[in-house]
């Protein structure tokens, strides 16, 4: 497709393309797209910025992966095709493990996209085919399987893109969910512990550059930022600044 940079919606259409051509490649599902589209209503709605609740979660989120023992982060294929540079950098800022995890696994999705992420210098992805060998309940998808070495023993996992029942059964598990979600009345958004309300491609540059700044802070000052957040508070105003953005387009 030939697209305009000057097109005012260059990013939006520029993403779905680069979504569709993932299909095609077979690092994406073909459901994919419909996840991408449920998330692209929503950032019509929060008007494609970063609102500020998100800005905040950030922090905490970073908080949390500097402070994990072993943090892990959690790759689909949508993840994978949108962000996958920028993941793998941010999993060297703060020392985590990539794992794949897919809704619709097979060996050749989960290879590709292990591959796709080393082209971008990621030394290990774990949860490939029976690396994925221990099991997680209260999960009926695929997704219940995970890596004994990276999810099945972290104690944070930033998980962009998930479906609720795993949000829960993570959290079920005593580990710190970090989500990344346009819909913050999603199941995921509502039981993480952290839930960053923004388009990944957004939320992933985001987090790298204040782990940066924030590596350097002390252990008490990270421990304020993940005491002070509260997620449920943090989503309800991510949903009054939703609702006072609609506002501004009510003409009189
Ligand atoms: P849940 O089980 O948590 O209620 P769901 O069934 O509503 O989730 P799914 O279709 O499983 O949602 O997954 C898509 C989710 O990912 C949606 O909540 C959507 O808003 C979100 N999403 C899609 N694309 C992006 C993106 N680029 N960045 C952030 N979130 C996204």
């Amino acid at each position: 497709m030939n697209l305009s940079p000057h097109h005012p919606r260059f990013l939006s259409l520029k993403t779905r393309d680069d979504l569709v051509k993932a299909v095609a490649s077979g690092l994406v599902a073909p459901q994919g797209l419909i996840a991408q589209g449920r998330g692209e209503a929503f950032d019509y709605l929060i008007g494609e910025r970063t609102m500020p609740t998100a800005s905040i979660a950030t922090l905490a989120a970073v908080a949390l992966l500097l402070e994990a023992k072993s943090p892990v982060i959690s790759v689909n294929g949508n993840a994978a095709a949108l962000a996958g540079k920028e993941i793998v950098n941010l999993a060297s800022t703060v020392s985590a493990s990539i794992e794949v995890n897919l809704f619709h696994r097979t060996l050749d999705r989960e290879k590709l996209i292990a591959r796709h992420l080393k082209n971008f210098g990621a030394k290990e992805i774990l949860g490939v085919g029976s690396a994925a060998s221990k099991t997680i309940g209260g999960i009926s998808s695929p997704r219940a399987k995970v890596d004994p070495n990276g999810i099945g023993k972290a104690d944070v996992v930033l998980i962009p893109l998930e479906d609720g029942d795993r949000a829960q059964a993570l959290e079920n598990q005593g580990k710190r969910v970090i989500a990344i979600d346009l819909n913050p009345m999603s199941r995921t958004s509502q039981v993480a512990s952290v839930t960053i309300v923004d388009n990944l491609v957004r939320a992933i540059p985001a987090l790298i550059e204040s782990s940066r700044k924030m590596k350097k802070l002390p252990q008490s000052q990270l421990e304020k930022y993940i005491s002070s957040f509260n997620n449920e508070r943090n989503l309800a105003n991510a949903i009054e600044q939703i609702v006072q953005y609609l506002q501004g387009w009510i003409k009189n």
